[in-house]
């Protein structure tokens, strides 16, 4: 349960001494309540407060880590809607392999896994996790493949296996990868969870139902083991949304803490529709991790532009260096064009110039992430302002040609922007970057 303010004080050596940058005690139990200080910053806190504050201020959804230098990090959510603040940490997706699979098929998971990447406003977009399942009855070959596979992509694994000796075996094998050991029961959990902490790996946990699962989360906790990711019980995507929507409320709302833990889900319906929309529902809603059976292109790229949207924090907007990008090889007499550092923006313009075939400037001015009209609206795209970016970033110098292109939606600001750049005439360009190209064609050209 969150503390207030108020029965933060009483933890407080109440001396106002403002050693911590607050006035009083009492202001400073308001900023921890908020989360906006640490309870580090009171040189004075006493041992008690420390155990009180430091129980209350873990996050409601326990973060874990994974993969080398633990650069993987689930949960840690704060609430259950991103408008609130914003989602923290996304959805991993990764590939599965069986170990019966077929060599070429397995090498050719692992390349993908290691190699995809998929380029949107910026943004790097990648596979985080690799999962190995042990179909066959060979625990070194199990192992050996986990091996394989950690070699070649430094992604941590999901080790899938009915088995908990070749479990315990593979990750000892990889031991160092930080990886996730899913027991297959939970009679395998009490087993495992020693091996996990041991080699330094994280344990998902399964059971028969929510109630059995919720206990045996608990259980496992009170053995000392924390790092634990959820496999709902769920024989269809209506019972996995609920369990998702009803584990993160009691977690987040009621301070659950057997429900508070990332999750984990195999997507394997044996159809890609269905695949898709069940990962499109892990994505959507809190899921952890997320493994698909097999790679295709046009869900990946669907699935990763989906994650990128939702885990985007609405406060800031994604945005590009202000600065004059170079579209192709442009000369100092190039046609020069404005737009806004929202990232969406820039890589729709730009993509669209790139298209025109030409060579060009693209003068991105500090616009706060704002697209064009909420720029405009906001005072961040004006003609003063775009006319002091150019002289200011030493633009207006570095070419000869004094003819700049705006966007048609702010049509309004031309006069204004020849009155702050003399010498240069503004042109008012389309609307839509869609029509750029016959812009440039009919007017440029
Ligand atoms: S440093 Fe500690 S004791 Fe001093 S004012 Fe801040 S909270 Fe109070």
């Amino acid at each position: 349960m969150a503390l207030t303010g108020l029965q933060i004080q009483k933890l407080l050596p109440a001396t106002n001494c403002k050693e911590c940058g607050s006035n009083t005690c009492l202001a400073f139990a308001m900023k921890l309540a908020g989360k906006k200080a640490e309870l580090s910053q009171c040189p004075y806190a006493s041992d008690e407060a420390k155990r009180v504050l430091g129980a209350a201020s873990e996050p409601p959804v326990r973060c874990i880590e994974l993969g080398p230098e633990r650069r993987l990090k689930l949960g840690g959510e704060v609430v259950l809607y991103r408008h609130e603040k914003s989602f923290v940490h996304q959805t991993a997706l990764g590939l599965n392999l069986n170990d019966t699979d077929a060599a070429e098929s397995i090498d050719a998971t692992i390349k993908i896994a290691a190699e995809y990447l998929l380029e949107r406003v910026g943004e790097k977009l990648q596979l985080d996790v690799v999962a190995i399942t042990q179909k066959g009855t060979d625990a070194g070959a199990f192992a050996g493949l986990a091996v394989k596979a950690w070699d070649r992509t430094k992604r941590p694994m999901v080790l899938r296996s009915r088995d908990a000796a070749a479990l315990t075996a593979a990750a000892v094998a990889v031991k160092g990868s930080r990886s996730l050991l899913c027991a297959p029961s939970p009679a395998a959990a009490r087993e495992l969870y020693r091996v996990a902490k041991e080699n330094d790996h994280a344990l998902a946990l399964t059971a028969p139902d929510l109630d059995q699962l919720v206990a045996l989360a608990a259980e496992i906790k009170a053995l000392g083991f924390n790092d634990m990711f959820l496999q709902f019980p769920t024989r269809s995507l209506a019972e996995q949304f609920q369990a998702a929507s009803i584990a993160r409320r009691a977690a987040l709302k009621d301070n659950f803490k057997a429900l508070g833990y990332p999750t984990l889900r195999f997507v394997e319906t044996g159809n890609l529709l269905d695949n898709t929309i069940e990962a499109t529902n892990e994505i959507i809603k809190y899921g952890g991790i997320c493994v698909l059976p097999e790679f295709d292109a046009a869900q990946m790229a669907s699935l990763m532009t989906l994650r990128l949207n939702i885990y985007t924090d609405p406060q800031k907007p994604i945005q590009v260096e202000p600065k004059a990008y170079a579209i192709g090889e442009p000369k100092p007499d190039s046609p020069i064009f404005v737009t806004t550092n929202f990232s969406l923006t820039y890589f729709i313009v730009s993509g669209e110039l790139e298209n025109c075939g030409i060579s060009a400037w693209l003068v991105v001015p500090e616009c706060e992430g704002m697209s064009v009209l909420t720029a405009w609206a906001a005072g961040k795209f004006s003609g003063a302002s775009i006319a002091k970016f150019i002289k200011e970033s030493g633009f207006e110098k570095q070419v000869t040609r004094r003819e700049l292109v705006i966007p048609g939606y702010v049509a309004q600001i031309s006069g204004e922007l020849e009155e702050n750049l003399p010498g240069w005439k503004v042109m008012v360009g389309p609307q839509e970057a869609g029509d750029l190209e016959s812009f440039v064609k009919s007017r440029l050209l």
